[in-house]
C-alpha cells in the first residue's frame, strides 16, 4: 500500500523515463511555435528591466521535447542579441529519455535534477505543464473527520488523517500538492535573494475549491489513474492560490494568476502569428492561425490554463500582468 503522492511520483517517474509523452497528450509549445517565441521575448523584456545582468540564468523546468526553449531562443537571438549572449541555459529534468531529446535541440544546456544545484545569480524561469505532473495527496471528508487516500492493488484505500488546509463537505476530496508548494517556495526564495522572475503556465482554477482532479492520459484518451502505473501520464489541477501563498511567504511578489489566453494576447501572440501566416504558404498559414486560436480562445486552452508570475518585488508587476 502506498500513499497517493508516493504512488503518483513513482508512476510518473516510470512513465517519463520509458514513454514518449507526446504520443499521449499535446502541449501549447507543440501546438504553436509562437508560444515559445513570445515567452522568450517576455524573458528578454524582464532581463532589460533587471538591468541587463550578465551572466543571467535562463531556466526551464520540465522542458519536454525542448520545443518551447528552442522557439524562445530563436526569437531571442533575432530580437535581443545582448540577452542571447548573456544567458546561461539550465534545464530541470529528471527523465533521461527526455534529457537526450532536449540535448539534440538545446546544445550547451546544463541539466539538473532539482533547483538546489543551480548556480547562484539572477534568474528567469519558465515552466509549462510542469507543476501538474507533481505528486498530490488527496483527503476525503468523512463525518466529523478526515481520511487520506492510499493505493493498494489498483484501488483507493482510506486511512485516518489530520485535516488538510481547506474544509469540504461530506465525501468531498481536497487535494494538496506539497512538492509544487515546495518548488514555488524555493523559486521564490531565490528570486527574493538574487533577483529575477518566474512564469508558471498550467491548468487549474484561479480559486481553490474541493474536488478530485487526478487524471490519467493514455493514447490521447482518459484512462484509470490507478490501473497501470507507468503506462499513463498522471496529472492534477494546479492550486495557484497555494503556490502564491507559498511564494509570498518567501518574500517574492506574485502576479496573477491570469487566464492564459489574456496573457498571450497581451504578449502579442496573435499579431506575431498573423505576421508569420502572411508570408507562409496558404495551408500552412491557416494551420498557424488555427493553432493560435486554440491557445487563445476561452473554450479551448485560453481560460482553463492560467499564468502565475513570481518575481523580486522590484520587478512588480511583470510584463503582461500590468492592468
Ligand atoms: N513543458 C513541456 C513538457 C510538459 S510534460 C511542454 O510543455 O511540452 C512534463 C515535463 O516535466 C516532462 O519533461 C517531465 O519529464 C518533467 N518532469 C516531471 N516531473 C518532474 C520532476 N519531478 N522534476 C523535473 N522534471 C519533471
Amino acid at each position: 500500500m502506498e500513499r497517493l503522492d508516493v504512488f503518483m511520483a513513482r508512476a510518473n517517474a516510470a512513465y517519463y523515463a520509458t514513454h514518449d509523452p507526446f504520443a499521449d497528450f499535446t502541449t501549447a509549445p507543440e501546438i504553436c511555435q509562437a508560444f515559445g517565441e513570445v515567452l522568450g521575448l517576455w524573458a528578454a523584456v524582464c532581463w532589460r528591466v533587471l538591468g541587463e545582468p550578465a551572466p543571467v540564468l535562463l531556466v526551464e523546468a520540465g522542458p519536454g521535447r525542448g520545443t518551447l526553449m528552442a522557439d524562445a531562443l530563436r526569437a531571442i537571438a533575432a530580437a535581443a542579441p545582448g540577452f542571447a549572449a548573456a544567458l546561461r541555459l539550465h534545464l530541470l529534468e529528471t527523465s533521461p529519455r527526455l534529457r537526450a531529446e532536449q540535448a539534440q535541440r538545446l546544445p550547451g544546456a546544463t541539466w539538473h535534477d532539482s533547483l538546489h544545484t543551480l548556480p547562484r545569480g539572477p534568474l528567469l524561469l519558465l515552466a509549462n505543464e510542469f507543476l501538474d505532473a507533481l505528486p498530490i495527496r488527496q483527503f476525503v471528508r468523512r463525518g466529523a473527520g478526515w481520511r487520506e487516500r492510499y493505493v493498494a492493488a489498483g484501488a483507493f484505500v482510506e486511512r485516518c488523517a489530520l485535516p488538510p488546509d481547506l474544509d469540504a463537505g461530506e465525501g468531498e476530496v481536497v487535494e494538496v500538492c506539497e512538492s509544487a508548494r515546495a518548488f514555488a517556495a524555493a523559486v521564490a526564495e531565490r528570486l527574493a535573494r538574487d533577483g529575477g522572475a518566474a512564469l508558471f503556465l498550467d491548468y487549474g482554477p484561479a480559486a481553490r475549491a474541493p474536488g478530485d482532479s487526478l487524471q490519467a492520459l493514455r493514447q490521447r484518451g482518459f484512462a484509470d489513474p490507478l490501473a497501470a502505473p507507468g503506462e499513463a501520464d498522471l496529472t492534477a489541477h494546479v492550486d495557484f492560490a497555494a503556490l502564491a501563498a507559498a511564494a509570498e511567504a518567501e518574500g517574492a511578489a506574485v502576479c496573477g494568476p491570469l487566464a492564459q489566453g489574456l496573457f498571450l494576447a497581451r504578449l502579442g501572440l496573435a499579431q506575431r502569428v498573423e505576421r508569420l501566416a502572411r508570408t507562409a504558404p496558404l495551408a500552412q498559414g491557416q494551420a498557424l492561425l488555427a493553432s493560435a486560436r486554440r491557445l487563445l480562445e476561452p473554450a479551448a486552452m485560453g481560460s482553463l490554463f492560467k499564468v502565475l508570475g513570481l518575481c523580486h518585488p522590484s520587478l512588480f508587476p511583470l510584463p503582461g500582468f500590468e492592468r
